[in-house]
């Protein structure tokens, strides 16, 4: 889960990171009375969505102006101003896809004099089981374009959980960043302060990007964007309370909230599969018969059939979905159960496009019957091979 730019900053400050003041604003007529709150002379007004990129992104509306999701203003009427030209448009910046994302609340801050921009992430490192440092001096920039052309401007090293973490860390961090003096004190106390909050707050992902020294040598964190680990967010109540579900697919939202795992991708074939490998596995083989698959969606071991009709729900209401392959090893799950979910989805819902079945497993005889006695236009496929050719070919021709 993804929270916002200001949010994570509240966050950080309450770990005792220096960040600056700021005011979020949620309608219009809120923007002067922010801005008016802080002191100046620089304001920034930020677009607050899940994306990075904003600073160089573009909206799609010309009354937002062409600079951008990241402006600076010199007066509290600028300020405003600013954040009123921003509020319900749609930024487009290379992390949100050509679509964009529509803009529904605005940061106002106080802007801060730059000397240096640097980044400074942490993140958790599959490969070493550990939380990993990524730390460059080439900040306020695309980080995969450092490492794509400068690698050797990236220093990075994982903390060994057993030992902690330590004031050696921090000093290596500044060191790579080239602090001096004061600086490597702060940024000392800020490498612990952050690794506290990634810890305790279970998060997976903590980039901080630009992280500044200002002209007065003091370090800033500017930007910051945080992830946490969806596995863990039962024990962070306080981090469910900032979710923004307006920023979610209204798609995975929905499978979420039925316990589905669901994704949702760019291709016409809807799946619906029992177990995360067997989905997998039947992504592969739609893609093999020449067909992009248009999600993934394991509905699980035990599901019910409500939970088979909200997944089918969700995949018919992808305008994308030009057919749906069902693709059921029926173990725990069983297949009768499964048929009685389409059904239940079908009467509610319709069936506008073609959709092979192939059941498998327990119950199956009780399942294909089911099917078979509805009167519904199903494809039934013989085994998984057979339902994937038959479903491209219905959709492809
Ligand atoms: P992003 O584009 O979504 O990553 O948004 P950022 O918060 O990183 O802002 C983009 C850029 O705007 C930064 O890299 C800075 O160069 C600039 N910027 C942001 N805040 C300030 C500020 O307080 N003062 C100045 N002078 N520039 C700022
Ligand atoms: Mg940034």
């Amino acid at each position: 889960m993804n929270i916002h730019e200001y949010q994570a900053k509240a966050l950080l400050r309450s770990y005792g990171a220096p960040v600056s003041d700021g005011r979020v604003v949620l309608k219009a007529d809120e923007a002067k009375s922010a801005a008016g709150e802080l002191g100046g002379p620089l304001w920034v007004v930020k677009a607050q969505i899940h994306a990075g990129g904003r600073g160089k992104g573009k909206f799609k509306e010309p009354e937002a102006g062409e600079k951008g999701g990241v402006r600076l203003a010199k007066s509290v009427g600028e300020a405003a101003e600013l954040a009123k030209q921003m509020l319900g448009r749609t930024l487009v910046t290379h992390q949100t896809g050509p679509a964009g994302k529509q803009v529904n609340r605005i940061y106002i801050e106080e802007g801060s004099d730059i000397s240096r921009e640097l980044y400074l992430a942490l993140l958790v490192d599959r490969g070493t089981s550990r939380i990993s440092f990524v730390v460059s001096t080439e900040g306020g920039m695309d980080i995969e374009e450092v490492a794509a052309h400068t690698p050797e401007k990236i220093v990075s090293f994982s903390v060994d959980p057993a030992s902690g973490l330590s004031d050696f860390h921090g000093r290596r961090v500044a060191f790579a960043l080239g602090l001096e003096g004061a600086q490597v004190k702060q940024c000392v106390a800020l490498v612990k302060n952050l690794y506290r909050a990634f810890v305790e707050k279970d998060m997976e992902m903590l980039e901080i990007n630009p992280l500044i020294v200002m002209t007065d040598g003091n370090l800033k964190v500017l930007d910051a964007k945080v992830g946490f680990d969806n596995n863990a967010l039962y024990r962070q109540p306080d981090v469910m309370a900032l979710r923004d579900e307006t920023e979610e697919d209204p798609k995975e939202l929905a499978a979420s909230k039925f316990d589905l795992n669901y994704i949702a991708l760019d291709g016409e074939i809807g799946c619906m599969v029992n177990g995360a490998g067997l989905a997998m596995a039947t992504m592969d083989i739609i893609k093999l018969y020449g067909a992009e698959p248009a999600n993934f969606l394991d509905v699980g071991g035990g599901a019910t059939k409500e939970k088979v009709t909200e997944a089918f729900k969700i995949i018919t209401s992808d305008p994308n979905v030009k057919g749906i392959l069902v693709n059921i090893f029926g173990g725990i799950m069983r297949c009768d159960i499964i048929a009685e979910g389409i059904l239940a989805a079908v009467k509610e819902v319709g069936l506008q496009v073609p959709l092979v079945v192939r059941l498998e497993g327990t119950n199956v005889e009780k399942g294909k019957e089911i099917i078979a006695n509805s009167g519904l236009n199903v494809i039934a496929g013989d085994n998984l091979s057979d339902a994937a050719q038959k479903i491209v070919k219905a959709v492809k021709g």
